[in-house]
């Protein structure tokens, strides 16, 4: 059946059915506004998913778009130390869309968002020429927040999971590479993996003094934290964790995807060298890989990436940015 045969609001009646139930919502899908009861600090973010410029509906599937949707603005609020709540989707589709593809969207998102204990408490339908997919988290922050600013001279480097698959991934897709390794780095750029987790060690810990989640790219994003913080940063070059897919595709000393790459998702943060131990630990508990791969320098030296023989890494470009004609 297409949307246009059964209409926003039935189908909005159903979507009611499927979401989590929060006591601190007094009112949830169905009337002008969500309401909510809060206390402590909320975390709030929104990010949008458009059609052909961050997804192609031939590459993915609609449960893995859902999820991604969720997924990438759950890793905003992971990113600040903080675990998402609520959310707001608000949707465009063309009105011939499938019901039934929109249902496939919903399994996912619902699944990411319920993953995280996370109640859809509204938004928008509207047809348009193409999917448009922009969502509203909201996080708390139960331990304080972790901003992009307080990294320290002398801190450790580290990152969460592997560097470059998303983009590799991208790569794979645009020219229809196959195989296994192929098929690994596509699943990283269709779905991001959650840092919920680590993210909730590190802020329950009070052990990331700064974090960012890498979205544009390492070097875009350690360049936010060294602004931000008015440091400088060393990355050693042969410390970037790469994944067995990234090695065998890519060469495991090819850096520039795992220096440039977007869409990671993984963690980003800075800790003083006390805490390595600690850190470690919370690696193994979380059975996930956390990376030391440089430290915190001066403003004034800014970002340098280090060969194993100590010449400068001289990288093809900063990372993305979503408005520069590449
Ligand atoms: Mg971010």
């Amino acid at each position: 059946m297409k949307l246009r045969d059964l209409g926003e609001f039935p189908f909005l009646r159903r979507l009611q059915q499927r979401v989590l139930r929060d006591a601190r919502v007094q009112v949830g899908i169905g009337d002008d506004c969500a309401a909510l009861f809060l206390s402590g600090t909320t975390l709030l973010t929104t990010d949008t998913l458009v059609e052909n410029v961050h997804f192609r509906r031939e590459w993915t599937t609609f449960p893995l778009l859902g999820e991604k949707a969720f997924a990438v603005n759950a890793s905003d609020i992971a990113a600040m130390g903080g675990e998402p709540t609520f959310a707001l989707l608000s949707l465009s589709v063309p009105q011939d869309t499938e019901v039934e593809d929109l249902d496939a969207f919903f399994d996912g998102f619902l699944r990411g968002a319920g993953t995280c204990n996370t109640a859809l408490i509204g938004g928008n339908m509207s047809a348009a020429p193409c999917w448009m997919i922009a969502v509203t988290l909201l996080g708390h922050a139960l331990h304080g927040i972790i901003t992009r600013s307080g990294a320290q001279l002398g801190d450790d480097v580290y990152v969460t999971g592997t560097l470059g698959d998303a983009a590799l991934g991208l790569r794979v897709l645009q020219e229809g590479q196959s195989g296994a390794h192929a098929e690994e780095a596509k699943a990283r750029f269709l779905c991001p993996t959650s840092r919920i987790e680590i993210s909730r060690s590190l802020a329950t810990q009070h052990l990331a003094t700064a974090m960012i989640d890498v979205s544009d790219g390492l070097l875009q994003d350690l360049g936010h934290i060294c602004e931000a913080s008015k440091v400088g940063a060393e990355i050693e070059g042969e410390r970037l964790p790469l994944s067995p897919s990234y090695c065998a595709l890519r060469g495991e000393r090819e850096w520039d995807l795992a220096l440039t790459g977007g869409e990671d998702y993984e963690l980003l943060f800075t800790a003083p060298m006390t805490q390595r131990a600690t850190i470690a630990e919370i690696a193994h508990a979380t059975h996930s890989t956390i990376t030391r791969i440089g430290r915190v320098t001066t403003h004034s030296q800014g970002i340098r990436v280090h060969a194993a023989d100590g010449s400068v890494y001289i990288t093809p470009q900063a990372g993305y940015d979503h408005f520069r004609a590449e």
